[in-house]
Order: structure tokens, then C-alpha cells, then sequence
């Protein structure tokens, strides 16, 4: 058993502890210790984020031990929860870095083998065959773990030391995410015990929902929207990531405390940690603010997963922000900026123009919603997008132009420029896809020429 208590997930651990009958296992006093360590595994990787167990002090409590991590299998199992089998998964995985730290290079070597992690010792490193580096690192989303950021040689990653543990502990936990079958009778005997789990994870979950509720998804750009995805699948977010919410979510206004609750739900969620490292990015305990990463910097970070059209315009997902709440902005200034950013008119013309539109609309095919006086519900194709950034006056103005067509027109007809994004998105989208989208539109006329105004679009 020597030394297998550390990694009880290897198959020699599995061996070491085959023949056991499970009704011996979940019964028999001799095993008591070893089913409470099976539900302190749990419970302090739950509660704290990670394992805290006291090191055996001879070969029975190591076998203990392989016992407990076995009856942690089996309860997990049971309960069947995505969420808490993530929570455990990550803190073993911890637990297995920290002591593979302390291991001589050749054992770490072995140990990575029985990982399935093909590695060889070379020039003072680690070689990882490309493949097993793939899908031990697939599930870290910081750029430098991607596959072109690496040093690659016929076919092998070349790892420091430090990597390959980094590497080891992501293959740990992605292996304890596949659970035994869960065996009969387990249930009702450890069923409190399963609950006060389970009620532990329901509890940081809603936390972290009732904030993300808060958020108005509508303004968010891809990058946001993308954290905090991960954070309600209980997917760890890399340090980047963590420093980007924080100091946007920061320059929204919202306070240390809220930011932080939305990390709940982080598989190696440690509440006094997430507090200093909140603060202290934050400026509420190191005094210093720091302000939001720039498109570039994240892009460069793999925080960005790849911009829309909107994103091609702005430089800082701040300013993305800002763009989408124009509907946010009194009517008045709403129809000055498209006046601006279309041009021509008159004045008359802009300050009656229409923002919205109630009741029922009915659905035309775009010639007969050219003649109509009144908005058309129209299905188009988007014969042409495109998005511009220009300085009228005082300040920048990010909007669209589209040309929209159906069956029923012989040429597409342009619309009045689109100052509101969440327009101007879908129909950049259709236009990608070549797909039919729904529109709202009021045709006016402008310049002596027909133009389309987009007062809803899907
Ligand atoms: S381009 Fe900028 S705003 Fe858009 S998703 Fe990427 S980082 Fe976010």
C-alpha cells in the first residue's frame, strides 16, 4: 500500500484494495474509519475547496484511506450531482498536485504514465506526447495552454516541471469525473449525509445565480457573457479570466461583496481567498484599482473567445458595454445620434421619428410594407452589412448600415443607420448565414429616396 494512499485513483490502489465485499465495507465496524474519512473527503472539499486529511500513521490508516477515497467514489455515485462531482474533482486533482511536488522526477514520470499521460524525462524537462497533452489540457482556457504556445517536437510537448504537474493534476481531475456505478442499498444508509452535500452545493449555487441575475445579459460582451457561462457550468476560471470580471464587473459599480459571490459556484470556490483576491484587485484592500484589461491584452490571454461585429469596432469590451445600452439613453439623444450617423434630412424629420411601435404589427412582404404608413412585421434576407465608427461633433458614434431585400423587391433597399446594437447584431448574423431574419420596420423617406427604419429585429 506504501504511498498509495496519496494517489488512490491509480490502478495498483484499486488492486490493493479488490476483494472487499461492499456490505463489509459500508457495515462492518472495522471500517469505520474509513467511511467517515470517505465523507471527510467530501465534506472538506465541498466546504473548503479542497481535501484536508490527516497524513496515516502506519500501513492500516494508509489502507484506511484508500478505503475512504473508495466509499467517496461510491457516495458521489449516489448522489449523481454534476456539480458536486466537479467540486471533488478538482480539489483530488489539487490534492494529487501537492504531492506530486514532492516526488523525484523519475516517479513523477511513472505516476504520469499511469495517468495515461505519455511522458519521458529530457534535457532537464518533461516530454508529453502531443495528444495525451491535448486532452489532459483541453479544459484550460488560458492562452498559454494552448497548443501553439507550446514548444512541440515530433509530436511531443516539451514540459518544465512545474507544467507537467499543472498538467497531471488536470488529468486527475478529469478522470474522477467518470463515477462508478452507483450499487444498491448505499442510498438509504449515508442518505443525510448525501443531502447535507448536496444542500451545500444548492446553497453556493444560488448564491452565485441570485447575482448573476443582477447582470443585464443584453449589454454583455462575448468575453463576459463567456465567464460567466463557465462560472454557472462550475468550470474553473483561470486567473485572467478571474482578474477581467473582476475589474469589469468592478468598473460597472458593483461592489467587492457582490463580485465575489459570483465566484460560488467555482469548483475551487475558497471564500477568504475570493475575498483577498476580490479586494485586492479591486483597490478595497491594496489601495490600488486596477483598471479592466483591453480587447488585445485578453485576446493575447485567451480570455477572448472571438469577437462579433460589434467587437471589430471597439477596442476595450468596456466601450462594447457602453454601446449596447444606447436604448438606455433619453429618445431625444437616441434620435440625434442616428441623425448624425445617417446624415442629411430634416430637422423636422429626426424629431419625429419614431422609437417604438405598440399593438399587434402586421406580417407584409417588404413591397407591401414599403406602401404602408405603419410598421410591417417583414421576413428579409440581409443583402449587406456593414459597421462604422466616425467622429460627428463631439463624440464617436459606432453604428451600422444594412441593405435588406426579399422576394417581392428587385433591389435591396438600405436602412437608416443603425445606432442600437442589439438591431444591428442579428442582422450581422443573418447576413453571416445567409438566413431569413424577422424584422420590424417603418420605410420613410430621405433624401427623396426609400429607406428602411429598423424599429425590431427576430
Ligand atoms: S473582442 Fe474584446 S469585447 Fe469582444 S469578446 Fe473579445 S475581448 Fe470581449
Amino acid at each position: 500500500v506504501s504511498d498509495l494512499w496519496r494517489y488512490p485513483f491509480l490502478p495498483d490502489a484499486r488492486k490493493a484494495v479488490q476483494g472487499l465485499e461492499l456490505e463489509t465495507l459500508l457495515n462492518d465496524p472495522l471500517y469505520g474509519e474509513a467511511r467517515a474519512l470517505g465523507l471527510m473527503r467530501l465534506e472538506t472539499a465541498v466546504k473548503d475547496g479542497r481535501i484536508v486529511l490527516e497524513t496515516p500513521a502506519d500501513a492500516l490508516a494508509e489502507k484506511d484511506h484508500l478505503h475512504g477515497f473508495l466509499i467517496s467514489r461510491l457516495l458521489l455515485a449516489v448522489a449523481g450531482d454534476a456539480s458536486l462531482t466537479g467540486l471533488v474533482a478538482v480539489a483530488e486533482g489539487e490534492r494529487t498536485q501537492h504531492f506530486l511536488h514532492r516526488e523525484p522526477g523519475a516517479e513523477l514520470v511513472r505516476l504520469a504514465r499511469q495517468l495515461s499521460v505519455a511522458t519521458t524525462r529530457a534535457n532537464g524537462g518533461y516530454t508529453v506526447n502531443f495528444v495525451d497533452y491535448l486532452r489532459a489540457a483541453g479544459s484550460l482556457r488560458e492562452g498559454k495552454w494552448k497548443l501553439v504556445n507550446r514548444p512541440l517536437r515530433d509530436g511531443h510537448v516539451r514540459l518544465s516541471r512545474r507544467t507537467l504537474e499543472r498538467l497531471m493534476r488536470e488529468a486527475v481531475a478529469q478522470h474522477l469525473l467518470t463515477l462508478p456505478e452507483p450499487p444498491e442499498g448505499i442510498a438509504k444508509r449515508f442518505e443525510s449525509e448525501i443531502e447535507a452535500l448536496l444542500q451545500v452545493v444548492r446553497q453556493r449555487r444560488e448564491r452565485a445565480v441570485r447575482e448573476m441575475g443582477k447582470f443585464d445579459y443584453g449589454k454583455a460582451p462575448p468575453c463576459l457573457a463567456q465567464q460567466l457561462a463557465d462560472l454557472q457550468g462550475g468550470i474553473n476560471l483561470p486567473h485572467p479570466s478571474r482578474f477581467f470580471l473582476t475589474t469589469f464587473l468592478a468598473a460597472l459599480g458593483r461592489d467587492p461583496e457582490q463580485i465575489m459571490e459570483l465566484y460560488a459556484t467555482a469548483p475551487d470556490f475558497r471564500e477568504s481567498v475570493t475575498r483577498y483576491q476580490v479586494e485586492h484587485i479591486t483597490g478595497k484592500s491594496s489601495g490600488t484599482e486596477y483598471d479592466s484589461p483591453a480587447c488585445d491584452t485578453l485576446v493575447s490571454q485567451g480570455v477572448c473567445p472571438g469577437g462579433n461585429t460589434l467587437c471589430r469596432e471597439i477596442r476595450h469590451p468596456l466601450q462594447y458595454y457602453r454601446v449596447m445600452a444606447e436604448r438606455e439613453k433619453p429618445e431625444a439623444v437616441r434620435r440625434k445620434r442616428i441623425h448624425l450617423a445617417t446624415g442629411g434630412g430634416e430637422a423636422k424629420f429626426w424629431t419625429q421619428l419614431p422609437l417604438r411601435f405598440s399593438g399587434d404589427v402586421p406580417q407584409r412582404s417588404l413591397t407591401a410594407a414599403l406602401r404602408s404608413d405603419a410598421p410591417s412585421r417583414v421576413a428579409v434576407r440581409v443583402d449587406h452589412f456593414r459597421a462604422r465608427r466616425e467622429k460627428r461633433g463631439d463624440e464617436f458614434i459606432i453604428s451600422a448600415l444594412a441593405r435588406l431585400v426579399d422576394d417581392t423587391v428587385p433591389t435591396p433597399l438600405l436602412t437608416l443607420s443603425l445606432t442600437q446594437w442589439e438591431l444591428a447584431l442579428p442582422l450581422a448574423s443573418a447576413r453571416e448565414a445567409g438566413v431569413v431574419v424577422e424584422v420590424t420596420l417603418l420605410p420613410v423617406k430621405l433624401g427623396g429616396a426609400k429607406r428602411l427604419h429598423i424599429l425590431a429585429v427576430g
